[in-house]
């Protein structure tokens, strides 16, 4: 086999930029599966250049001249970035290959601008796919795993990769970390909720654990698993068997029903200093927030209670709730919300637009038989900047009424100072005061206060918001041409829009279609059975929850 020059991208952000936050965190957010996809290549015997592209890179300059391939690994609202990008390198005569979240959601739209999709990835596929990478075009096969691997490379192996990225990031340093794979829950918007829970393999964590302590002082680690902490205790085990108490800093992401005080107590002496519990809804989900059928008021006592006592044990808590849900009505949820806020007012709260990730899960499948999906474009989709469900039981200003209404109260001046408060240790106190101040409170307040006051002024707008028309309004091209900057010249004709029922028309298609007959390579995207899998192991199609 010919020996390739290959390149594999992180795309962790959606466009260039020069942002602060940007230049000092961004790193911090590399995906491990790119890595993964580079010690794989490695182990093939081929040359690959690894870059992690956090807004501020000229890829251009840093992959070699001609590529034989380039991996892009994305998350949906990356997705626009990454067509641009895979433009411009094929017109370089270089073939590309898309995987991550993007990929496993978007399947059928990716296949029109990469020439390999990759679903569950493993050694195998990449084995598949490096024998014979010749073009596809113009629609690109779509490759998968039957299921996610059932090992991956370490730290020690990925260090070669994770260690440039982390020269990017100029104070705090966050080493990616994988434990598991899938959940046992069965949140029904999350794409890991039909993932099989799989642990990985201890001793290689281990192993990692203790290869981190000598090359920092005190590491810093993120636990990428959807779900940390499903076998506890075998976890802990690992932990305290590999690294002596409280010499690395962890965070995680864990349901609530998992942090009982106990547990809250053995994860303060090892370390954990921030946790991203999901509670989502006070009418539903209560199995993982531990308060089962409680709902309304009574579960929000409950839950502010236990957060209250999680932020004796671990200095910062970020706590997720998804607003928008079918089981919502009227000014209930979000008043509830509030009053959390005023209970709990160490938490920072995250707040996530109902949005429907293509084929990430099943309930997406009724949410476009309803025809309830709209297509904005994929930039947009990061749980903020647009809700593509339109709302049951909600008319659209009503909505987006009570959601500035709520964010206004989360990140009003009274709500900051008493955050800050509440909070013991300098860094966590401070890093709220940022994040209120900065696109995340501030930043969201002015976008969805313009976005309310276009609801009733831009007539075209407020038509596609209802369905009524499928002409994008021109609010929404300005911006992804701004974001884009230079990049926006490669983005391909017609990459703007997707079909939002591309699933729905996906497993009809594969009912009707004899499998045998055709390969599905060979297929039309919109004619060819839907596929899983991801490049990128972090949870790509739910809010940041548990
Ligand atoms: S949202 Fe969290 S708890 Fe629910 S299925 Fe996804 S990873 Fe699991």
């Amino acid at each position: 086999m010919r020996k390739l020059r290959i390149g594999i991208i992180d795309l962790v952000t959606k466009a260039p930029t020069r942002a602060l936050y940007a230049r000092l965190m961004n790193a911090n957010m590399a995906s491990i599966m790119p890595q993964v996809i580079a010690v794989w290549c490695e182990e093939e015997g081929h040359e690959v250049t690894f870059i992690c592209y956090t807004g501020f890179e000229d890829l251009a300059k840093m992959l070699p001249e001609n590529p034989d391939l380039v991996f892009i690994g994305a998350f949906s609202q990356a997705a626009q970035l990454s067509y641009a990008m895979s433009n411009f390198f094929r017109s370089r005569g270089a073939v590309t290959v898309l995987g991550g979240p993007h990929a496993r959601c978007y399947p059928q739209d990716a296949q029109k601008y990469f020439d390999y999709v990759l679903g569950f990835t493993d050694k195998s596929v990449i084995r598949e796919l490096l024998r014979d990478c010749s073009p596809q075009r113009p629609y690109g096969l779509h490759l998968a795993a039957e299921r996610q691997p059932a090992t991956l490379p370490g730290v020690q192996e990925r260090w070669k990769f994770i260690e440039p990225t982390l020269r990017k990031a100029p104070t705090i340093k966050i080493v990616p970390m994988l434990g598991s794979l899938g959940c046992p829950y069965t949140c029904s918007f999350c794409i890991d909720s039909v993932v099989p829970y799989q642990p990985l393999d201890f001793e290689v964590m281990k192993a990692d654990l203790r290869f981190l302590l000598q090359k920092f002082p005190r590491p810093r680690v993120a636990w990428h698993d959807p779900n940390f902490g499903v076998r506890f205790d075998d976890y802990m085990d690992a932990i305290e068997e590999a690294a002596p108490p409280g010499s690395i800093d962890f965070i995680a992401e864990s349901s609530l029903s998992l942090l009982a005080e106990p547990h809250l107590k053995r994860l303060k002496r090892n370390g954990f200093k921030a946790i991203l519990p999901g509670i989502e809804s006070w009418y539903d989900l209560g199995n993982k927030s531990k308060t089962g059928k409680m709902t309304g008021m009574d579960k929000v006592q409950q839950v502010a209670d236990h957060v209250n006592m999680i932020l004796r044990y671990i200095p910062y808590i970020q706590t997720n709730f998804v607003l928008g849900l079918d089981v919502d009505e009227g000014p209930e949820p979000f008043e509830l919300t509030k009053r959390f806020v005023d209970l709990a007012p160490g938490a920072f709260p995250g707040y996530s637009l109902l949005s429907a990730f293509g084929q990430a899960a099943p309930l997406n499948l009724e949410y476009q038989r309803a025809d309830r999906v709209i297509p904005f474009p994929f930039h947009f989709l990061n749980n903020n900047q647009a809700m593509n469900v339109k709302p049951k039981n909600y008319s659209w200003p009503d909505f987006y009424d009570r959601v500035i209404d709520l964010t206004r109260y989360t990140f009003s001046w009274r709500a900051i100072y008493r955050r800050y408060r509440a909070m013991e240790e300098t860094i966590p106190k401070w890093m709220n005061v940022v994040r209120a101040v900065s696109s995340e409170g501030f930043g969201r307040i002015a976008y969805f206060t313009n976005l309310r006051r276009l609801l009733d002024t831009d007539r075209q707008l407020r038509s596609y918001f209802e369905r009524e028309s499928t002409e994008l309004p021109q609010f929404y091209i300005d911006r992804v041409r701004k974001d884009l900057g230079p990049m926006w010249q490669w983005l391909p004709e017609g990459a703007l829009h997707h079909d939002p029922n591309a699933y729905l028309h996906s497993q009809k298609a594969a009912a009707a279609t004899p499998v045998s007959l055709v390969a599905a390579g060979s297929m039309p995207p919109e004619a060819r059975p839907g596929g899983n899998g991801a490049l990128q192991t972090p949870a790509p199609a739910r809010p940041i929850v548990t």
